[in-house]
């Protein structure tokens, strides 16, 4: 597959060919199921995007039943900049409804299988996204980042996963799951596309109140052969499988082979941020999923009086996880829990900020697993514990408002991808990609 960077010095006449050529593989390949349909606006680079971000007049309904029917009536911010740029959205991605899970064995359309082997999932709750691109069936794609959801399948499809700092991409046209936490990024082939796509995605937006407001830029400074002091966790990985550990291993000689310096540093325990996490998000997703009533958006259930076509909508339209957080969220936040629960899961995500402020004093960049070990099996992780377990070393990115990518390191020995991730400052992207790229290089994953 021709790379992003490559794809933007195509003709019009080139492009809308090799578009049409993208089509016919992409229905050659129904059973992967990265696709929900494939659409196509305008003539310009075809990139895929996630079911959960607004394309004006197509349907997009954040992988569920509740939204079948709804046609999007204006663009995301994202999609705005990325037609300015030359950019076209090709093809809506499948994914966890409403971006809650890990797996994407949650949609309403039915599993995404892993390019790299069909008995495994593809991650989620990006996984179409992932599994596009990780195909070669997509040049790059958009995905959306709450707790790890482009990093996560990003490594298990053997692809680049990038989530910006919070505020930094406008979530303005993206489906809430849940707002503090939520940022949209690009998944790409390499490094360098995902630079080319985040600067053309990123920057101000009037209409989306956590804005940052911040434009700079970083392809145009891009320089791997910066020398970075960079941390890594020997204590924090304990919990990860041998693959990842080899992998880490193998990253941290390549980071010296480059001249970056390394530092030991400890983070808290993982427990801590799978509480916050998981009551933070289920807060927050009870409060933006409570306007799809059947009254305003897609799906109805007719009922007797109003409040029977709420709840038989609301029954027959969620899925059995959007339900289970729907109940945990209100839990969280209803009277005499509150203080105990929600309150107490905002001082921990205090408390996970400071623990990066202070290993951050002392380095650049930060060397972090993104997953405890390669893409599981397809119905693995049956208790919805098992499932919010997997997420330890995605979520307290988010919690933290970090910038963060994971990128492809290794291969296990049954052939599968692993991949680590690197985290910066808030704000400071040009690290992240500049590491990035050093790493990428030395690795050669892709040689290999
Ligand atoms: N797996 C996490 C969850 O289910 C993260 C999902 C995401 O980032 N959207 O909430």
């Amino acid at each position: 597959m021709i790379t992003l960077k490559e794809a933007l010095k195509l003709s019009k006449e080139e492009l809308n060919k090799f578009k049409e050529d993208l089509k016919i593989q992409i229905e050659k390949n129904p059973e992967l199921n990265a696709y929900i349909d494939v659409n196509n606006v305008g003539d310009g680079v075809p990139i895929a995007i996630k079911d959960n971000i607004q394309v004006k007049d197509w349907a997009v309904t954040s992988g569920s039943n509740i939204l079948q029917g709804y046609i999007a009536p204006y663009n995301a911010t994202v999609i705005e900049k990325m037609t300015d740029a030359g950019l076209s959205p090709f093809g809506r991605t499948n994914m966890d409804e409403f971006a809650m899970g890990s797996t994407t064995e949650s949609s309403f359309y039915g599993k995404t299988l892993n390019p790299h082997n069909s008995e495994c999932v593809p991650g989620g709750s990006s996984g179409g996204s992932a599994a596009a691109v990780g195909a070669g069936l997509a040049i790059a794609a958009l995905g959306s980042d709450t707790g790890g959801s482009i990093r996560q399948p990003a490594a298990f499809c053997g692809i680049v996963g990038m989530k910006p700092t919070y505020g930094r991409v406008s979530r303005y046209g993206l489906g809430a799951y849940a707002s503090s936490l939520d940022q949209i990024g690009p998944m790409t082939q390499n490094v360098e596309d995902a630079a080319i796509l985040y600067d053309i995605i990123s920057g101000s937006d009037d209409k989306d109140s956590t804005n940052a407001k911040r434009d700079e830029k970083v392809c145009e400074n891009l320089n791997a052969d910066r020398k970075l002091r960079i941390a890594i966790l020997p204590h924090y990985i304990k919990d990860a499988g041998v693959d990842v550990k080899n992998a880490y291993a193998k990253a941290i000689d390549a980071l010296k082979a480059e001249g970056h310096t390394i530092i030991e540093k400890e983070m808290m325990d993982a427990k801590f941020d799978i509480s916050a996490y998981y009551i933070t998000a289920t807060a927050e997703a009870t409060t933006n999923l409570a306007r799809y009533d059947g009254i305003r958006y897609g799906n109805r259930a007719e009922g007797k009086n109003l409040q029977e076509t709420f709840i038989k909508t609301r029954s027959e339209g969620f899925g059995d996880e959007v339900k289970r957080r729907i109940m945990l969220g209100n839990f969280v936040l209803s009277s005499g829990y509150y203080e105990a629960y929600y309150v107490k899961a905002q001082k921990t995500r205090h408390i996970i900020k400071d623990n990066y402020d202070k290993i951050f004093e002392d380095v650049d960049l930060i060397l972090s697993p993104i997953t405890a070990g390669t893409a599981p099996k397809f119905g693995e992780l049956k208790n919805p514990i098992d499932m919010y377990l997997s997420d330890i070393y995605s979520i307290s990115v988010n919690l933290a408002g970090l910038p963060a990518l994971s990128l492809p390191i290794s291969k296990s020995d049954n052939a599968m991808p692993v991949g680590l991730q690197l985290i910066a400052k808030a704000y400071d992207e040009q690290t992240l990609f500049d590491g990035a790229l050093s790493l990428e290089r030395s690795i050669n994953y892709k040689g290999n």
